[in-house]
């Protein structure tokens, strides 16, 4: 066979040769032991917690070693691209904190190892493979579905493996004329790669996540080139990663089971294997039960989740890290107050057995993380979120400026802080209550008081109600209330002699609190008075008290 006339035949347009885009395209300038990696996301406009897990492993290699960081659209399946995809991607990265230093980028492609769309690269493809075909090591097959079927059921018949493969690869071994034949009868065809793998045969390959994998070789002659010209995932990962020079291939282990056929490809092209690292699953807990993070069952999966309810991204990131690297934790314990940059990411780390997702976790440590952003900064993301996502509070968060950022302070300070504020919708929430139209009274009062008597020591509230006393002259008066009305002014006394009383101070307190914040917790109300001045206090306790 004239493997050199086939290749010509089947791409008579394709004028380069490998060699030429090795030259185009040549190793990257960058400094010994820089980590030049990639996120190929489909553009199918979700985008989803595995692609940020991702995203921050590559991110955190290419920029602790002063190397490149870049993305490409794998946008080889038209069936689902979804517009606005792209901006979608970038933006929600950014959300992260992820930038991109070279790539599909907002405002186009930026960096001379383009095109990075892989719709745009099919040339590229294309030249790929027809050096394969001129060495022998890629084919035209013209089975249709049918003949595909066919020999699937006899393989299966024959308790054989099943694929296309060997002595069932039925158009590998055509003559040239036969191939011509089949063009002339305008036959669709793709273009398979031709394995020289067996069904026994096994290679070693070290993996920077799971270490030495000794695995199966490929031995199927998978396609490469679809009918219309476009390469399969297979294809397209070994000839971009290759030419793009990238060095650290990091993605789901959902592709372990498919590193045979790169592994193959890579090695017949006589290309340097970059370093694989195959990253667990994210997983989570459901009844008592690890399992696989789902796109219908787990909102939490896309990252439109966070952004919609105003996580902020070092939160998130933060949180991240500790399922990243298992000793960041620690790391965290000994370094409280480093930027999370400081610590020194490593793949040895990660874990590759499932990183188990949780939610509350995220919750608690949102909580560590917003107890170091100022007050005023915290208003302005929330602000900013709520131009975004809730527009109907903006703007009397807008109006309120002055009095949210001390509500959002109030507590934080000492050394026994608050930890209140988790992301944007609980902590307006949290909040709401400030504002009239959105005050509701949540809780209700203690088991032991009924609304007469709230009514009562509410009016005896008011009736020594001083806007001027301090905090002390404030809840002096609450026990002297206390103490008029049964109740214990210690809750200690009232531990020792409960039928003394009708309560203590603390029910009392709580009675208060509900009439003003309309919730049986709260930070201090002394100060929450203070914010929100003498009238709206008088207005709220004195609605209960007319009711
Ligand atoms: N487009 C592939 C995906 O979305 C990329 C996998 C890879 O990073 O190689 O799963």
């Amino acid at each position: 066979m004239d493997y050199k006339k086939l290749a010509e035949i089947l791409f008579p347009h394709i004028n380069e040769t490998v060699d030429y885009y090795e030259e185009v395209f040549p190793k990257r300038n960058l400094e010994p032991g820089a980590k030049v990696t990639r996120l190929g996301p489909s553009p199918t406009g979700f985008i989803h917690l595995g692609n940020l897990y991702g995203a921050f492993v590559d991110e955190r290699l290419a920029h602790q070693s002063n190397g490149v960081f870049f993305l490409r659209i794998e946008d080889t399946d038209e069936k689902r691209k979804v517009e606005g995809a792209v901006e979608t991607i970038i933006s929600s990265l950014r959300y992260f904190g992820l930038n991109f230093d070279e790539g599909a980028l907002l405002d186009g492609e930026k960096g001379s190892y383009g095109p990075y769309y892989q719709s745009n690269r099919g040339k590229i493809y294309q030249c790929v493979a027809k050096y394969l075909v001129e060495q022998g090591r890629a084919y035209p097959c013209f089975c249709t579905e049918e003949e595909l079927e066919e020999i699937r059921k006899k393989q299966v018949e024959e308790s054989v493996n099943t694929g296309y493969y060997g002595k069932w690869a039925k158009y590998r071994d055509l003559s040239l004329e036969e191939v011509k034949a089949h063009l002339d009868n305008n036959e669709e065809f793709v273009i398979r790669f031709k394995s020289m793998g067996t069904e026994e045969g096994t290679f070693e390959i070290d993996d920077a996540i799971r270490g030495k994998l000794t695995i199966h070789e490929n031995y199927q002659d998978v396609v490469i080139l679809k009918a219309n010209g476009i390469p399969t995932y297979h294809f397209a990962h070994v000839v971009d990663d290759h030419l793009m020079r990238v060095t650290h291939v990091v993605r789901g282990e959902e592709w372990l089971s498919t590193l045979p056929i790169h592994y193959e490809i890579f090695k017949i092209l006589g290309w340097e294997i970059p370093v694989y690292c195959h990253t667990a699953h994210l997983m989570k807990m459901d009844n008592g039960a690890k399992r696989k993070l789902s796109k219908r069952k787990d909102p939490e999966l896309g990252l439109g989740f966070y952004m919609d309810l105003g996580y902020h991204p070092a939160a998130v990131r933060e949180y991240l890290l500790t399922i990243l690297n298992s000793n960041y934790e620690e790391w965290r314990i000994e370094n409280p107050d480093t930027l999370a940059e400081d610590f020194k990411f490593t793949l040895e780390k990660m874990s590759n057995s499932g990183a188990l997702f949780d939610l509350d976790k995220l919750n608690n440590i949102s909580k560590d993380v917003l107890l170091k952003i100022s007050a005023e900064e915290i208003y302005e993301f929330l602000l900013k979120w709520a131009k975004e996502h809730r527009s109907e509070i903006a703007g009397i968060l807008e109006n309120n400026k002055e009095s949210v950022i001390k509500l959002l302070s109030v507590g934080r300070d000492g050394n026994k802080p608050r930890k209140d504020l988790m992301y944007c919708e609980q902590i307006f929430d949290f909040i709401s209550y400030f504002f009239d139209e959105h005050f509701k009274i949540v809780d209700g009062y203690p088991e032991n008081i009924s609304d007469d008597e709230a009514k009562k020591l509410l009016k005896a509230y008011m009736g020594t109600y001083d806007h001027s006393d301090d905090q002390s002259q404030w809840f002096e008066k609450i026990r002297v209330i206390s103490q008029e009305n049964g109740y214990a002014a210690k809750p200690k006394d009232y531990k020792k002699n409960p039928d003394m009383y009708k309560g203590h101070v603390g029910d009392v307190s709580s009675v208060i609190r509900i009439a003003i914040v309309g919730r049986a917790s709260s930070p201090d109300v002394w100060e929450l008075q203070q914010i929100m001045g003498e009238e709206k206090v008088r207005r709220r306790v004195e609605k209960i008290i007319n009711k």
